[in-house]
């Protein structure tokens, strides 16, 4: 595979999902496992797409961890920078179904494996031959793996990489939601590329989804800023131009992964020539491509499992 490298950093867990919704995990007639963590799942999204993608993070030396490593090498994903903890257990999530079709959380962290990856264990080479580093903010909550993280940023950079950052905010596992903000901000400059969801938008700035809002976020040293909206597209924001990418209407049954499949696409598109992103037209095709990952995404049950393939991507929506 002759296509640029894109690692991807982070945590990597399982969610315990209900089979049926309006009832916590506990009351629930069963439950399924699914594999899950949003940097995970880009890095299987780029890897079902035919792009060259490792996933960096550490798991438990336990079932699930084992479990999550197979699901990973299955679908294509290079491996060499994942290591087991030998005392820690791999991260849990516990998802309760609400009736109103979102999401409650709560996990099992404390600490997990994910949590406890340090500095030195990083793989160095691996990094820095990434074309592309894509992370989420999960794993700037802690030490150790806040300072893994920080310099996991450093040694891509160095190497030459765009930095891609999904902020992907999940609040309850935030001592404060004014520690989220400031910590998503502390690394806000550092990225070249940011995609936030309109939640996150709203979050951040305190402000209800505008493109005024979405300028607020700009800094100085970013070329692309993507703002998701669901099943209303997604809005792109660069030094020179923005505009929206009208959306695909499908059947959705789970929008779970959408967001992931939509940034692993679009990396996809973009790491063999950057420049991709300085150039309206093209950008706007590679958006309606990631557009139509997304939308696919939400036709099916769970993240990984509803990941499209690089003929589904292409073919379904004529992208
Ligand atoms: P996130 O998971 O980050 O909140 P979104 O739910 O906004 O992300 O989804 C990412 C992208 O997937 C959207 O920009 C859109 O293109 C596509 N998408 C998501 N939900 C739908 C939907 N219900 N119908 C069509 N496309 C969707």
């Amino acid at each position: 595979n002759s296509c640029g490298l894109i690692v991807s950093f982070g945590e990597m867990l399982i969610d315990f999902v209900p089979t049926v919704s309006g009832v916590s995990l506990s009351e629930a007639p069963g439950f399924l496992k699914a594999p899950g963590g949003a940097p995970a799942n880009v890095a299987i999204a780029v890897a079902r797409l035919g792009g060259r993608s490792a996933f960096v993070g550490k798991l438990g030396d336990d079932e699930f961890g084992h479990m999550l490593v197979s699901i990973l090498k299955e679908n294509g994903v290079i491996s060499d920078g994942i290591l087991y903890d030998p005392g820690a257990r791999t991260a849990l999530a516990f998802v309760t179904l609400k009736a109103d079709g979102d999401r409650e959380f709560m996990f099992y962290r404390n600490p997990s494996a994910d949590m406890l990856l340090t500095e030195a264990e990083l793989n160095v080479e691996l990094i820095s031959k990434a074309k592309i580093f894509h992370y989420g903010s999960i794993s700037l909550i802690t030490e150790p793996c806040r300072s893994a993280h920080l310099r996991a940023m450093e040694i891509a950079k160095e190497g030459g990489a765009l930095l891609s950052y999904d902020p992907n905010l999940r609040l309850p596992l935030w001592p404060s939601p004014d520690e989220a903000r400031k910590q998503i901000m502390s690394i806000w400059g550092k990225a070249d590329l940011i995609k936030v969801s309109d939640n996150e938008l709203e979050f951040l700035t305190n402000q209800e989804v505008s493109d005024e809002a979405a300028l607020s976020l700009w800094h100085p040293g970013l070329k692309l800023l993507l703002v998701t909206l669901g099943e209303k597209g997604c809005k792109y924001y660069t030094k020179n131009f923005h505009g929206l990418v009208d959306p695909f209407s499908v059947k959705t049954v789970d929008t779970t992964g959408a967001g992931d499949a939509f940034i692993g696409s679009l990396l996809r598109k973009i790491v063999d020539n950057h420049s991709i992103i300085e150039d309206e037209v093209r950008l706007r095709e590679a958006l309606k491509f990631a557009n139509a990952c997304g939308a696919i995404t939400t036709t099916k049950k769970g993240a990984i499992p509803a990941l499209p393939t690089e003929l589904e991507g292409t073919m379904k929506f004529d992208v």
